[in-house]
C-alpha cells in the first residue's frame, strides 16, 4: 500500500489551498496582501542564505568515527585519545579562496576541519592539507587572504596581487612551494592528507606537558591532478570533489585516514634547531618520528547539506582537557577569530545547531539571544548560586594547559632558532622530496601562473624568490617564463 502524498502546509502547519495560484480578485485581478502563504514563500526564499564563509566557503563534509589504535596515554589524558576509545566526529573539507560555487579543482590549499564529540565536550582540530602555512602571525592573515581573493576595482582574482604579497612576505616560500607542486590540486578530498599544522600542547594524567603535531595520512593514497586536467575538470564538473566524497560514502566505500603524531618533549622547544611554534616550518620526521595513534573513517553523509555542513562551526578554541594551545601566534589569533565569525555568520546561538551540539550535557550559563530554542539549562542564570547551579571544578579537570612566560609588551618577530630562515625548508622540499617529474611540473605550474597577468617588477621579485628557494629551480622557472 503506498503512503498518501502529504498535503502542503504553511510553516505553521496550516493546510495550504494551492501550490500554484496566488490569491487574486478574479483570475486576472490584483494579488491580495492577505495571501499569507505567498508572502511566506517569498520571504523564506529571500532569507535562504546565511553569509558564506569569508575563507573556506566551498566545502563538503561527512560524519564518521575516530578510533584509537595505539596507547599514547603517557602523553595526553584527552579522553578521545585513550586506548580502545571510539568517538563520533564530523569532517569538513574545503578550498580556501574560492566562493561557494567555485570549482573544486582550482589550485588552493584545502581545509581539513574536524570536530570530535568527546565525553568532555567538542574537540575541534581545524587544519589544512598542508603541514605549514603562508604566514606565521595572525596580524597578516587578512592581508594574505585579500591578496588571494578579488581586486576591489574590477572584482577579478589577480595573479599580480598574489605574487606581490608572497614576494613581500618571504615566510610564505615553504607553503607556496607546496601549493605550486602536485599537492596543490588533490585528486579528491579522499586522496589528500590532513595536518593539524600548528603545534599544540598535550598534558598527561600526571600534569606532564608535551608539544604535538598531528598528521592524518590518507588510507586511499595521496594523489593529485595536473594543472591541465584540473582546468578541464573545472569546466566539466565544478563540484567534482563534493560529488566524489558524497558518492563514495553513499556506495559504502568509506574513506579513512590514519592519525600519526609527532611528539616533542616540552623542554626541547627552547633549543630546537627550528622555532617549533613557527607555522611556516615542519618538524623533520628524522627529528621527531611519526607515531601511530588512531584512525578516522567517514561513513555517514549529512542528511541535509545546509543544516549539517553549511552550518557546521569549527573553532580551534574548542580544546578538551589534556590538550592546549602553543605559543604559535597564528593559532592564538585563530582562537578568537573562528568563534567570532560564527557569531556573525550563523548567530550567537550557533552551538545549538545539530552539527555543533556536543553529545554530552551542556551546563553553561548561556541564555537568550537570537534564535534561542533550548531553554536555559540552569534554574538561576548566575554563578555562584544556591539553587543547584553548576560550579567549575578545577580539581577534577586540571589546570589550563599552558606555559610560563614573562617580558615587556612588544611587537616583534619570533626569536630565531639556529636553522631558522624563510627559504631552507622550501629548498629541502624542492631538492629532497620532489622527484624529477614533480620538479618539472612545479616549473610548469609556477611559470604558467607568472605568465598570466603579473607585472614586471613583481615578476622580477618572484624569480628572485624562487632562486632563493633553490637556485636551479629559480633559473628553470625564469627560462620557462622568458622563453615561453
Ligand atoms: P621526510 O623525507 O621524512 O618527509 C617528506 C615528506 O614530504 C613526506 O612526509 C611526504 O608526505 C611529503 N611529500 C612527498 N611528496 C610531496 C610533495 N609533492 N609535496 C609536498 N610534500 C610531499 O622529510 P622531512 O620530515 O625531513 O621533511 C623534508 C621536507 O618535506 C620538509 O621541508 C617539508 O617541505 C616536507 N614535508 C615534511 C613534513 C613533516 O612534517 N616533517 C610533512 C610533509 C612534508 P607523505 O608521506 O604523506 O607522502
Amino acid at each position: 500500500m503506498s503512503t498518501p502524498t502529504p498535503y502542503t502546509t504553511t510553516n505553521a502547519g496550516i493546510p495550504v489551498e494551492s501550490d500554484a495560484h496566488s490569491l487574486t480578485v478574479g483570475s486576472d485581478g490584483p494579488v491580495l496582501l492577505q495571501d499569507h502563504y505567498l508572502i511566506e514563500k517569498m520571504a523564506q526564499f529571500n532569507r535562504e542564505r546565511v553569509p558564506e564563509r569569508v575563507v573556506h566557503a566551498k566545502g563538503s563534509g561527512a560524519y564518521g568515527t575516530f578510533e584509537v589504535i595505539n596507547d599514547l596515554s603517557q602523553y595526553t589524558k584527552a579522553d578521545l585519545f585513550q586506548p580502545g576509545k571510539r568517538t563520533e566526529m564530523l569532517a569538513r573539507f574545503s578550498t580556501v579562496a574560492g566562493e561557494m560555487g567555485s570549482p573544486d579543482t582550482w589550485r588552493d590549499p584545502r581545509g581539513f576541519a574536524l570536530k570530535f564529540y568527546t565525553e568532555l565536550g567538542n574537540y575541534d582540530l581545524v587544519g589544512n592539507n598542508t603541514p605549514v602555512f603562508f604566514v606565521r602571525d595572525a596580524i597578516k592573515f587578512q592581508d594574505f587572504i585579500r591578496s588571494q581573493k578579488r581586486r576591489p576595482d574590477n572584482g577579478l582574482r589577480d595573479n599580480d596581487m598574489q605574487w606581490d604579497f608572497w614576494t613581500l612576505s618571504p615566510e610564505s616560500a615553504h607553503m607556496v612551494t607546496w601549493l605550486m607542486g602536485d599537492r596543490g590540486i588533490p585528486k579528491s578530498y579522499r586522496h589528500m592528507n590532513g595536518y593539524g599544522s600548528h603545534t599544540y600542547m598535550w598534558v598527561n594524567g600526571g600534569g606532564e606537558k608535551f608539544w604535538v603535531k598531528y598528521h592524518f595520512k590518507t588510507d586511499q593514497g595521496v594523489d593529485f591532478l595536473t594543472q591541465a586536467d584540473a582546468d578541464a575538470l573545472a569546466g566539466e564538473d565544478a563540484d567534482l570533489h563534493r560529488r566524489d566524497l558524497y558518492g563514495s560514502i553513499a556506495r559504502g566505500e568509506y574513506p579513512s585516514w590514519t592519525l600519526k603524531v609527532q611528539i616533542m618533549p616540552f623542554d626541547d622547544a627552547a633549543d630546537y634547531r627550528f622555532n617549533p611554534f613557527d607555522l611556516t616550518k615542519v618538524w623533520p620526521h628524522g627529528d621527531y618520528p611519526l607515531i601511530e595513534l588512531g584512525r578516522m573513517t567517514l561513513n555517514r553523509n549529512p542528511e541535509d547539506y545546509f543544516v549539517h555542513i553549511e552550518q557546521a562551526a569549527f573553532e580551534p578554541n574548542n580544546m578538551v582537557p589534556g590538550i592546549g594551545p602553543s605559543p604559535d601566534k597564528m593559532l592564538l589569533g585563530r582562537l578568537f577569530s573562528y568563534a567570532d565569525t560564527h557569531r556573525y555568520r550563523i548567530g550567537p546561538n550557533y552551538a545549538q545547531l545539530p552539527p555543533n551540539r556536543p553529545h554530552v550535557p551542556v551546563h553553561s550559563y548561556a541564555k537568550d539571544g537570537p534564535m534561542r530554542y533550548e531553554p536555559a539549562r540552569v534554574a538561576r542564570p548566575y554563578a555562584p548560586n544556591s539553587y543547584g547551579g553548576p560550579a567549575a571544578d578545577i580539581d577534577r579537570f586540571g589546570e589550563p594547559a599552558g606555559w610560563e612566560t614573562a617580558g615587556n609588551m612588544v611587537r616583534e618577530p619570533y626569536k630565531l632558532h639556529r636553522e631558522d630562515d624563510d627559504w631552507g625548508q622550501a629548498g629541502t622540499q624542492v631538492r629532497d622530496v620532489l622527484d624529477d617529474a614533480a620538479r618539472a611540473r612545479l616549473v610548469t605550474n609556477v611559470s604558467g601562473h607568472l605568465k598570466n597577468g603579473v607585472s614586471a617588477p613583481v615578476l622580477q621579485r618572484a624569480l628572485q624568490y624562487w632562486r632563493n628557494i633553490d637556485k636551479e629551480i629559480g633559473d628553470r622557472i625564469a627560462n620557462a617564463v622568458n622563453g615561453g
